[in-house]
């Protein structure tokens, strides 16, 4: 099919071509003197994506689900209990994750399209007087239903019952595209990955952590090797890497920083923000609702519901075959009953609006009761009353 296929899905986002030309390198030496000219600053501009000045961050070749297991295997014992929310497929996948590592995971079934419950947080944190939970997990955005947490909420309920946990907390479809901050909600464990607002190819295992979680490394017991924090930091602190690093990620993450760091962090959370607005408004004059209860719509995807009476897979099929645009499948409980739009990465206007042309003409085709172009017309009004 002529033109190319069009990306709106929840990661891997579209590269920008800035990035994908800083990409296409010969190999150099990871040894050489100069090499730490490339690693040392990504390591400090990686702490102002975070937002973090007392963490340390970290970059592993791997992906988030290795970022979920650097966190728990660098800083508990085996055995420890560690509390989860599960409210979605991500939540869910951390929380087996733990189970498999040999965690006693403490798991308690929320309602998937909302996010972390802070009043029954807070009140099992209060109930657990001997400081037997070790970590609480939480999921920032959960990227199968479109729902983004109160992370300072965490925070906040985690004092209120002055329990000492170490807080980490999944940003892999949240860190660099809407607001997060490390240090002022205290969390002590953020975990990233390269694919979604960082707009590189997946590959790259994106954290940081505070003070307090780098202290529980030393008294860990946990075997680890390849994922062995100290080893990072025995290396990174001259400037190198454990092992043989992915050189083209790095150097578009270079570029991505930069790209990022220009445009201003803040910009580009509202960037995401009108960019998921406008998609809300095309979602609502069609009639259908999010998986997101009101009050947890992420701006980075939404899960939107099909009626009963159809499968959403059937609409996934379509826009890809015949108008070759790519949307988000709905994720395991969701399969058949939901679609996603990514509205992350390197987005703006105009290709939000081919995604929303897009899923229209998918939605007509499968015998949806909606009006062409009333969603394009809706967003449309929406980004032009908006733009500057
Ligand atoms: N956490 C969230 C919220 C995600 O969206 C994903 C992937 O989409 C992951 C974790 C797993 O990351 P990866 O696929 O990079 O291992």
């Amino acid at each position: 099919m002529a033109g190319r296929n069009h990306l709106y899905i929840p990661g891997p986002t579209n590269i920008p071509n800035e990035v994908l030309n800083a990409m296409h390198i010969a190999m150099e030496d990871h040894r050489s003197p100069i090499f730490p000219q490339l690693l040392t600053p990504l390591l400090q501009d990686l702490k102002k994506i975070f937002r973090t000045e007392t963490g340390q961050a970290f970059i592993f070749p791997a992906t988030g689900t290795a970022g979920w297991e650097i966190a728990l295997t660098n800083t508990l014992n085996p055995g420890d209990k560690v509390l989860i929310y599960r409210f979605g497929q991500f939540s869910h996948l951390w929380a087996e994750l733990a189970k498999r590592l040999g965690f006693d995971v403490e798991i308690h079934q929320e309602t998937w399209g909302k996010g972390m419950p802070l009043d029954k947080l807070e009140a099992r944190l209060k109930e657990d007087t001997g400081h037997e939970i070790k970590a609480v997990l939480a999921t920032h955005n959960e990227t199968a239903t479109g729902v983004t947490s109160d992370i300072a909420g965490v925070r906040k309920a985690m004092d209120a019952a002055k329990h000492p946990a170490l807080m980490f907390v999944d940003g892999v479809s949240s860190i660099a595209s809407i607001d997060f901050r490390m240090d002022e909600w205290g969390v002590d464990g953020a975990i990233s990955g390269s694919q979604k607002g960082f707009m590189l190819p997946a590959g790259g295992a994106f954290l940081a952590f505070s003070q307090k979680a780098l202290k529980a490394t030393e008294t860990s017991t946990y075997p680890r090797c390849f994922l062995d924090l100290q080893d990072q930091m025995n290396t990174n602190k001259d400037g190198y890497t454990p092992y043989t690093p992915n050189l083209p990620l790095l150097y578009g993450l270079r570029k991505a920083l930069d790209l990022l760091l220009e445009e201003g962090l803040e910009n580009v959370y509202a960037r995401h923000h009108r960019l998921a607005e406008g998609t809300r408004k095309a979602i609502a004059v069609w009639g259908l609702k999010l998986c997101a209860y009101p009050g947890f719509e992420s701006d980075t995807v939404s899960a939107i519901m099909v009626p009963e009476s159809k499968d959403a897979r059937h609409v996934i099929s379509t826009a890809f075959n015949k108008y070759n645009i790519s949307l988000g499948a709905g994720l395991s409980e969701l399969a058949g009953k939901a679609f996603r739009i990514g509205h992350v990465g390197d987005m703006n206007d105009v290709s939000m609006l081919g995604a929303i042309a897009g899923v229209e003409m998918a939605l007509l085709d499968n015998g949806f009761d909606i009006k062409a172009g009333s969603g394009v017309a809706a967003a449309i009004e929406y980004y032009r009353g908006t733009a500057k």
